[in-house]
């Protein structure tokens, strides 16, 4: 990691131990990753949840930036200044195990390498999905909604892969097993969300980022050393669809194999394209 320039700032009442365990991870990342390094990284951790959407907020503020309501998790990252930038919430980051949490700064630092310029924040909407839209009569305000989730999923797909090729396997799973999952309201909104075709097609391709992080580590070649945390993982992974009922969990299983078997361009673009073209069967 030679060339890249990594600033990492706290912001509130961070320990310095947990400055350096971060800087640590991530400096050990760049020096194993494999793909082209951006010329410059800044990593900002923020003590509270609070703190951090008002950091969102002024940012968006000071660039103009008219993007959707951020999906505040564990960490966050993005490219609207042209260089990857990595968020971490501290209460929320010290929750997890050690593990998990060496898992989380190397999965934003695989975004960082992948993802981290302005092309990868907006998605061209491929011909073939407006087509399939018209036909199938699915709006353009959710056909838009419906690209974002696509090219979430894909982006954590890419994340778990290039991780995996880099030997960050074990922290994946720790990651995994700790932050993919249903919240009880979550499990509820599916009732209503089925009885409408636009709401129903949103809220199963939201549950397309979990399934698609955990998928890459699902496939890995069982090992006396993974069996236990695929199974665990793969276990986790099925509760995420169970409870959409036999007919729309065949469905959802069935697209999925098909969009993660097919995801196997080096360009995002590409993949995000496929991906879209697989989902629209789920309308
Ligand atoms: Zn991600």
């Amino acid at each position: 990691m030679a060339n890249l320039e990594l600033n990492v700032v706290t912001r509130g009442g961070i320990p310095w131990s947990v400055k350096r365990e971060i800087e640590n991870t991530l400096r050990d990342c760049y020096r194993k990753f494999s793909s082209r390094l951006p010329y410059k990284v800044d990593v900002f951790i923020v003590d509270r949840e609070a703190n951090m959407r008002a950091f969102l907020r002024d940012e968006k503020l000071k660039r103009g930036i008219t993007v959707r309501d951020d999906d505040i998790s564990i960490c966050a990252h993005d490219a609207w200044c042209g260089y990857p930038r990595m968020l971490i919430c501290f209460e929320e980051w010290a929750q997890l195990g050690k593990l998990a949490r060496v898992g989380s700064v190397c999965h934003e630092a695989a975004h960082t390498v992948l993802h981290g310029s302005l092309e990868y924040c907006i998605f061209r909407m491929p011909d073939d999905a407006l087509c399939a839209a018209t036909i199938k009569g699915v709006d353009s305000g959710t056909l838009d909604q419906a690209l974002y989730s696509i090219s979430v999923a894909v982006k954590d797909f890419e994340a778990t892969r290039l991780l995996i090729n880099s030997g960050y396997i074990e922290c994946q799973f720790a990651f995994g097993l700790e932050s993919l999952g249903l919240s009880e309201q979550e499990r509820a909104a599916w009732k209503s969300a089925r009885e409408n075709r636009q709401t129903r097609f949103i809220y199963l391709l939201n549950l397309l980022r979990p399934v698609l992080f955990a998928q890459p580590l699902l496939v890995i070649p069982r090992s006396n050393k993974l069996l236990e945390m695929q199974v665990y993982l793969g276990r986790r992974a099925e509760e995420l669809v169970e409870h959409l009922g036999d007919a729309e969990r065949s469905r959802f299983i069935q697209v999925t194999n098909m969009m993660t078997a097919g995801l196997t361009a080096v360009d995002t673009h590409k993949n995000v394209d496929f991906a879209l073209n697989q989902a629209m069967s789920l309308v």
